[in-house]
């Protein structure tokens, strides 16, 4: 069944994890219900592509209001396809939230144990990664382009909250929209990558197309690192939904030349009463 459930115009949500945790805010935005116009038309939520940076900040205010979580409490990155992470805490709120040169710089994956703080994340293509274990509240979001996801940006996210005392096994991630198998056309440079990154005898990811052209399943490639650090197959949740097939719903950064909009990933816990 699809993880991803289109709630409006503006956002799927992780059905899931929303209906088990009611305090969970997850999910991901897609290109609709927006200010933007142009090659950003509607909803462009990344500040560095172009746009005009008034109209980002009307979208962002826009999916605040529909999510219920004010911009003030959402952290953004700078995102290099890096494999750096940062521990979120409440003194971070608001940082590139409202301007990408207040947001994190060289980082490309956020995760925090802390209620009243959204973590987001910009995409067009690239895999974006959820991570959530309940027992211990923690919850988290990475960036997975071809770069990171060989990078293992995903092992990264799992290694880090083992030193939190989280295992593997108590970890639930789901695989967001990104560019699917068919649309995703890579050459040997990064498929000699892939296979470091793969266990031997395990199936292959990818596909021989022609001479040197291989299409790459990016959201199965994350899943078989997930497996790789012991976080159980069950726990794993795939999105089938394409950001280049699905035309009408999501930016694409192939299909549209580079020249587009950005979708968010977003993770937080609404605050609780009893905290205050
Ligand atoms: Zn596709």
């Amino acid at each position: 069944m699809e993880p991803f459930d289109l709630k409006n115009q503006s956002y799927l949500a992780i059905e899931n994890w929303g209906s088990q945790f009611p305090e969970l805010i997850a999910g991901f935005t897609t290109k609709s219900g927006g200010y933007s116009k142009g090659d950003y038309e509607s909803l462009n939520l990344g500040f560095h592509v172009g746009d005009n940076g008034s109209n980002v900040c009307l979208n962002r205010e826009k999916v605040a209001e529909l999510l219920n979580f004010p911009l003030k409490f959402w952290v953004g990155a700078e995102q290099i396809h890096d494999i750096v992470l940062k521990k979120i805490t409440k003194a971070d709120r608001g940082k590139g939230s409202n301007s990408y040169e207040h947001s994190f710089k060289g980082i490309d994956g956020f995760y925090t144990n802390e209620e009243g703080i959204l973590l987001t994340l910009c995409f067009a293509d690239c895999v974006p990664l959820f991570f959530i274990a309940p027992e211990k509240k923690m919850i988290g979001t990475a960036h997975a382009g071809w770069k990171g996801t060989v990078g293992q940006i995903a092992t990264k996210m799992i290694t880090a909250w083992g030193r939190e005392g989280i295992k593997p096994e108590e970890i639930f991630v789901a695989i967001g929209p990104s560019i699917c198998e068919k649309c995703y056309i890579v050459d040997k440079h990064v498929i000699t990558l892939v296979d470091k990154s793969l266990e031997d005898g395990g199936a292959l990811p990818y596909n021989l197309l022609k001479e040197g052209q291989y299409s790459l399943n990016l959201q199965e490639l994350n899943r078989q690192i997930l497996l790789k650090t012991g976080v159980p197959d069950k726990n794993i949740l795939i999105t089938q939904f394409c950001s280049s097939c699905n035309d009408d719903i999501f930016f694409s950064h192939r299909r549209d030349k580079g020249k587009t909009g950005r979708m968010i990933s977003f993770i937080g816990w609404k605050e609780t009463l009893d905290r205050l």
